[in-house]
């Protein structure tokens, strides 16, 4: 895949980049391994003035780098803008509760015959981050602030389709503060990767993409012995119960669903409704949908934007067309809209059943899949038949189903009468083929930290 910037808008080419050469990426990983030898010693209030003044940065260049985004991979403007200052507050965050996170952590000295017993965190070293298009800052960002912070130095390995993002970062970084080696981009296709991780240079990777290139890198760090966090998509449900505030349901299905034009990890993707309320909920979600302005992401009043590549849209069109193929009623959309770019109208299908890709596969675009059931036990059955473990949703006021769907959904998060979102205060993480692992928090922070048992006599 050539590295470049191609407006999913307009299907233009805007900007070309040459990938690196062998020579240049053995030079980054040097760099890296010097920057770690010093950055390790850094102390944990110099590291949090450096994230702080990223954040400023990213706060004072919000607009430049939301239209960027826009350009690089089709999000509306104003989501584009969000996530920027969403990586400003995770900057913030860290910079404010790392040194706790990382503090040492007191064991029972007595019980251990020590004076002193406790666990301590420290920094692996160089972590390869290999990332998507889809959130082009946020996804980089959710690993870069917690790893920063624990003293990892990072080379970020990002979609080919977003280069400048991937840059930007890279310089926003330093000119935060952040010492030489600290954070590099590799303008580098994915067909380096297995060298780079199997380099003794590097101690870990972190991937966030699609199951194959996620299977790909584990086995390679499976070899080497080296440790990966994984985060890998998912195809969340969202249940609602007839004690649901229905219209509250319906409308943040909605935006569940078309979200980063339908293009998230975490998006809602599989419409699970109780009969009871099935109709009222199918009315009030298709109108929801019937309301959404598809167009140029740039303009203020756009909604949904394009799918970010065209790869994209026809892996979603195969899958819409294999369940109209197959007996699913399409309720409203159901084709490419017919302008340059890449657009697909947003899709509601219902009538799924097990023999249709969609009822198991990743719709990543704006399509969503309805089923109707009858009761809890039915609803949590679908739920969980799926490869998928990444978010869940359910919608009900009744506390004893909040505690089965937390508890009975197959999943890393569970959202009860809202949509799963990440946000930096909280872990973030699948379980099953979504992944493994977990960002955010101090659970994210030590996945790329070697947790070091001292013991005193
Ligand atoms: P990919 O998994 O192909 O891309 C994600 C990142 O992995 C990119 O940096 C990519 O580099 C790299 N990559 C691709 N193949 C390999 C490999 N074999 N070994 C190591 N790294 C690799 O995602 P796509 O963009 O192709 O999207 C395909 C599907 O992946 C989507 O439809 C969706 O289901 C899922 N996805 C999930 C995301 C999430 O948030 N969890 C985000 C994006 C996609 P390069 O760009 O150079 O190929």
């Amino acid at each position: 895949m050539a590295i470049a910037t191609i407006n999913p808008a307009t299907g233009e080419t805007v900007r070309e980049f040459d990938s690196l050469t062998e020579a240049q990426v053995d030079e980054a990983l040097d760099r890296a391994v010097s920057g770690f030898a010093s950055y390790r010693t850094t102390s944990f209030e110099q590291r949090a003035t450096w994230l702080r003044a990223t954040a400023d940065l990213l706060e004072a260049e919000a607009d430049g780098v939301a239209a960027m985004m826009t350009e690089e991979m089709g999000k509306t403007l104003a989501s584009a803008k969000a996530e920027t200052l969403k990586c400003a507050k995770a900057f913030r965050y860290y910079a404010d509760h790392g040194a706790a996170m990382l503090a040492d952590e007191p064991a029972d000295a007595e019980a251990v015959g020590a004076s002193r017993a406790y666990m301590r965190y420290q920094p692996l070293g160089v972590v390869l981050a290999i990332m998507p298009w889809n959130f082009p800052l946020w996804q980089a960002v959710r690993f870069a602030a917690p790893a920063l912070m624990a003293g990892n130095v990072g080379i970020l390995k990002h979609a080919s389709n977003v280069p400048q993002s991937a840059l930007y970062l890279e310089d926003v970084l330093r000119r935060a503060g952040f010492p030489e080696g600290c954070f590099q981009t590799l303008l580098i296709g994915s067909g380096m990767i297995e060298s780079i991780l199997r380099d003794p240079r590097v101690a870990a990777a972190t991937l966030t993409g699609s199951e194959p290139a996620g299977r790909s890198v584990a086995a390679i760090a499976g070899d080497e012995v080296k440790h990966t966090v994984l985060e890998l998509g998912g195809s969340d449900p969202y249940i609602v119960m007839p004690s649901a505030d229905i219209a509250a349901a319906a409308k943040t299905a909605v935006t569940a669903r078309v979200q980063n034009n339908g293009q998230s990890c975490i998006a809602a993707k599989r419409f699970i409704v109780h009969a009871d309320v099935y109709d009222q909920f199918v009315d009030a979600f298709t109108d929801g949908f019937r309301g959404l302005v598809i167009g140029d992401p740039t303009d203020e009043a756009t909604d949904v934007g394009p799918l970010a590549t065209e790869q994209g849209r026809t892996d979603l069109e195969e899958l819409v067309d294999d369940a109209v193929g197959k007996g699913a009623k399409v309720l409203i959309g159901g084709n490419r809209v017919e302008r340059p770019g890449w657009f697909y109208e947003p899709t509601i299908l219902a009538d799924i059943t097990d023999d249709m890709q969609i009822y198991s596969a990743e719709a990543f675009g704006p399509v969503a899949a309805l089923y109707r059931v009858e009761n809890i036990d039915e609803a949590i059955a679908i739920a969980n038949d799926t490869t998928f473990g990444l978010g869940g949703n359910a919608w009900t006021t009744d506390t004893a189903e909040q505690d089965q769907f937390i508890d009975r959904i197959e999943s890393g998060q569970v959202f009860i009468n809202g949509m799963t979102t990440s946000y930096p205060e909280l872990g973030f993480g699948g379980i099953k083929r979504s992944g493994n692992g977990r960002e955010l928090t101090s659970h994210g922070m030590h996945e790329f930290c070697n947790i070091k048992t001292v013991w005193i006599a």
